[in-house]
């Protein structure tokens, strides 16, 4: 049997690798997609044509109940979310609205259906907030420091309240940061790959930088989908702390991206203490012990190959004009 997959946020960085690798499984991949951003299937590149877009305003709790039972998903990836953390603070209700709104509307739409859908919900290690304690794991108690992460908790708690209450098979991934070459520049990692490659090409000279001793556990995207669905193939369902175990500083981060490249970082980046963000006293770094005991999930792409894979795609983005270097000038 073919089976269906639902996917929310599609057009993301992970919503890119999730299809592809649902794709590769055979699975029909559909997107949730609220009309006004159809358009946006472009950004899946070729993988556009091989899946099915579904209009719908993921605020309408009738249109999703519609949806779900008009494809009967055997799995939803709930991914949608404006995911720039220092953008809620400028939306904080639109944020909630949008991450916790879809999740209770789709989970509903779920019981209401009556069918096995398998529910993934996309959390983050934003939620663990301000830690007492280095790493973190299923256990740790969240303390969100910021109304993303707020929108993020009560959405998990919705999902694990479905489970505990109406017996749905749903799952949490608490990821921590993951990056590919689909990340958008605003995020640090694209930013410092991207300028790497721009001043390679002699399209830019230098770089303004934040804090270089602040310190991220950062994994590939491509791994992190493959840890979702191995979620719901799970016999049971279960939350899990998703990432490296690793902590690398933006410091390593603009060395191994200007190696790339066979540059001396230190005479092009500028630090800039106006870039230094507030809350950089925790440390998120994740115990994945529980995914690699249960589900037997390791990342595979190491923090330098991560690195290297995004400075060459910025490279060759550049050189062959997909990109200009406008796309070093975005908010930071
Ligand atoms: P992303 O690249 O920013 O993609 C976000 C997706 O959500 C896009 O498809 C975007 O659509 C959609 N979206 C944003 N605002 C929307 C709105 N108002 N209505 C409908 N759709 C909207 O994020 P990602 O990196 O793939 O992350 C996927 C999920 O994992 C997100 O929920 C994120 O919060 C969570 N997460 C990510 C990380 C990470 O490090 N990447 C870590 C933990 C959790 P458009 O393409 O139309 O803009």
């Amino acid at each position: 049997m073919i089976k269906t997959a639902l996917i929310t946020g599609i057009t993301g960085q992970d919503g890119y690798y999730l299809s592809l690798l649902l794709l590769e499984k055979g699975y029909r991949v559909v997107g949730l997609l609220p009309p006004q951003r159809q358009s946006n299937i472009a950004k899946l590149g070729s993988l556009a044509n091989q899946v099915e877009v579904y209009a719908v305003d993921l605020t309408d709790s009738a249109a999703l109940e519609v949806a779900v039972e008009q494809t009967q998903p055997q799995e939803i990836y709930n991914l949608a979310a404006p995911s720039f953390v220092p953008d809620s603070w400028n939306d904080p209700l639109g944020t909630l609205d949008l991450i916790t709104g879809t999740a209770t509307r789709l989970l509903a739409a779920v019981r209401k259906a009556g069918l096995a859908t398998r529910f993934y919900q996309a959390s983050s290690s934003e939620m663990f907030g301000d830690v007492d304690r280095s790493p973190q794991d299923e256990q740790t108690p969240f303390r969100p420091m910021n109304p993303y992460a707020a929108a993020k908790l009560h959405a998990h708690w919705t999902m694990v309240h479905h489970r505990q209450r109406y017996g749905l098979f749903a799952c949490s991934g608490i990821l921590y940061n993951h990056e590919s070459p689909r990340r958008p520049p605003q995020f640090v990692t694209r930013k410092v790959c991207l300028a790497a490659a721009a001043i390679k090409l002699g399209l830019s000279d230098t770089i303004e930088m934040g804090n270089l001793d602040a310190k991220r556990d950062w994994g590939y995207a491509g791994d992190y989908v493959e840890a979702m669905w191995r979620m719901l193939q799970a016999d049971i369902p279960e939350d899990y702390a998703i990432g490296t175990g690793e902590l690398h500083s933006v410091r390593e981060l603009v060395t191994a991206a200007f190696e790339c490249v066979g540059l001396d970082w230190t005479r092009r980046v500028m630090v800039e203490p106006k870039l230094f963000r507030a809350d950089e006293h925790f440390q998120l770094v994740a115990n994945p012990a529980k995914a690699k005991n249960n589900l037997k999930w390791e990342p595979q792409v190491s923090f330098e190959a991560l690195i290297e894979k995004m400075v060459l795609k910025d490279l060759e983005r550049l050189q062959n004009g997909t990109i200009t270097p406008a796309a070093l000038s975005t908010p930071k």
